[in-house]
């Protein structure tokens, strides 16, 4: 997965298209993401009790990660992503450490 949560993505396609938001939850198994604000469906919910009200909740719908694009925290811009490792010492040993970067500063990202 190439978007976590945390991240701000904009959105490429659908109802909320160039709107950008901060992912709530990521769900690899379906490759999707709900976002802040992004994609709101309202879900109603009627009275279960005798004079209890009906409930409207509103709630982001998971989105499809191939329709959202990071934004990138560091150049501020709409980018690609990508894996790479790199050597760190550590306790005087060197470790490779995955980390995720930008394609567009080729700053590493959280
Ligand atoms: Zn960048």
């Amino acid at each position: 997965m190439k978007i976590i949560k945390g991240d701000k993505v904009k959105v490429l396609a659908g109802k909320d298209k160039g709107k950008t938001g901060k992912v709530l939850q990521v769900f690899p198994q379906k490759q999707r993401a709900s976002i802040e604000g992004i994609n709101l469906l309202i879900k109603h919910l009627r009275p279960r009790r005798q004079g209890e009200q009906g409930q409207r909740i509103e709630f982001p719908a998971p989105m499809n990660i191939s329709n959202l694009m990071l934004v990138c925290p560091k150049c501020n811009k709409p980018a690609r992503v990508a894996y790479k490792y790199i050597e760190l010492e550590k306790e005087g040993k060197k470790v490779k450490n995955k980390v995720r970067y930008c394609k567009k500063c080729d700053q590493a990202l959280s």
